[in-house]
């Protein structure tokens, strides 16, 4: 089977795609006016419109990672996060769309206030578990021990949808992104976006090695650092590689990660999330999240201002384009009203 035959036999079709492509006119003026690039025109790429259950990037994983499910005939699915986690809000929401039922294994102790995601799980009608942090996966595995025991066909899924089936959702969407960047003549310089379980930078690797498309992949980490990263995506890249047919070993130093802007750590919104949430509303009239593309903008401006040349050369008056992937996560920024408001 080729890696495009491959790829499409195993996809439920659950997303609202192609997700549009569109030029930030402001946001690339503001970025001009205030130390960027003069000729840089930033693009973003709307995966937060992927539709199910108020969307994001985790639904492309979902394509597959249920497709995969309902072939091994699973009756109830799985999976862990953190409190406001957005793939648990896509999964609960993919899973409800299926009749499937949904079981949630979340970080930490239930909040006073229910907002955000946990409040979208609990719509969805998610089961919801509570557990220590460090305990999640564990938790995961006793509880589908749990529903075998009682003759149920869990099907669990790991953090963030991020494995080699999970991953291959963003081989799709790189193919995706390289079709609407041809129709329009539009070749970028960079593509930036959040990397946090690295499920989408290996998809896109692996995409980018079976189309032949190498533009640079920018991952802007969101709680890990660089080295830790680059081994996780470069694992997991092979192995979506090789899942789909292409015998390609990725090294770390193929894997791009700007670990510069992990602030307070995991969830912990400061300046640079809150500046950069502002003014892209402000701008362009987009709403990014607290967690992932608050910070990856946040990042990815400072480095357009500071040290342009390390993602897109330098500025040689040349026009430049880059595409920023808006990978989702709004509904969490109602669980950070009181720090956004600050
Ligand atoms: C999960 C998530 C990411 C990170 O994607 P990974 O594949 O886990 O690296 C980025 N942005 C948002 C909004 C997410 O929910």
């Amino acid at each position: 089977m080729t890696p495009e035959a491959a790829r499409a036999s195993a996809r439920l079709p659950l997303a609202f795609l192609p997700t549009p492509l569109h030029p930030l006119r402001r946001l690339s003026a503001w970025l001009a006016q205030n130390g960027g690039p003069s000729k840089l025109q930033l693009w973003i790429k709307r995966d937060d419109l992927t539709g199910v259950g108020g969307g994001g990037n985790k639904t492309r994983k979902l394509e597959y990672l249920l497709a995969d499910a309902l072939a091994q005939n699973a009756d109830v699915i799985l999976t862990t996060g953190a409190v406001q986690s957005n793939h648990c809000r896509q999964t609960a929401a993919a899973a409800a769309q299926l009749g499937l039922e949904c079981h949630l294994v979340l970080g930490g102790d239930p909040p006073d206030r229910v907002n955000g995601n946990l409040l979208l799980d609990m719509l969805l009608g998610a089961k919801l578990h509570w557990t220590e942090r460090e305990n999640r996966l564990a938790r995961l595995d006793a509880l589908a021990g749990e529903l075998r025991a009682a003759g149920r066909r869990p099907y669990p899924i790991t953090y963030g949808g991020s494995n080699s089936i999970g991953a291959r959702g963003y081989v799709n969407a790189l193919e995706e992104l390289q079709t609407q960047c041809a129709s329009i003549g539009l070749h970028p310089d960079a593509i930036a976006f959040a990397s946090s379980s690295g499920g989408t930078q290996a998809g896109l690797l692996a995409g980018s090695a079976i189309l032949g498309w190498t533009p640079p992949f920018i991952g802007i980490s969101v709680d890990e650092r660089a080295a830790h990263l680059q081994r996780m995506v470069a694992r997991l890249a092979t192995e979506t590689a090789a899942g789909l047919g292409l015998a390609h070993t990725f090294a770390i130093t193929d894997v791009i990660v700007e670990d510069g802007y992990l602030g307070g750590g995991y969830g912990v919104l400061g300046d640079l999330e809150r500046d950069a949430i502002r003014l892209m509303a402000q701008t362009e009239g987009i709403f990014l999240d607290p967690v992932y593309t608050g910070r990856a903008l946040g990042g990815l401006l400072d480095l357009l201002r500071n040290t342009p040349e390390r993602l897109i050369g330098r500025d040689s008056g040349r026009s430049q384009s880059l595409v920023f992937w808006h990978t989702g996560g709004a509904p969490a920024l109602f669980a950070y009203a009181d720090a956004l408001t600050a």
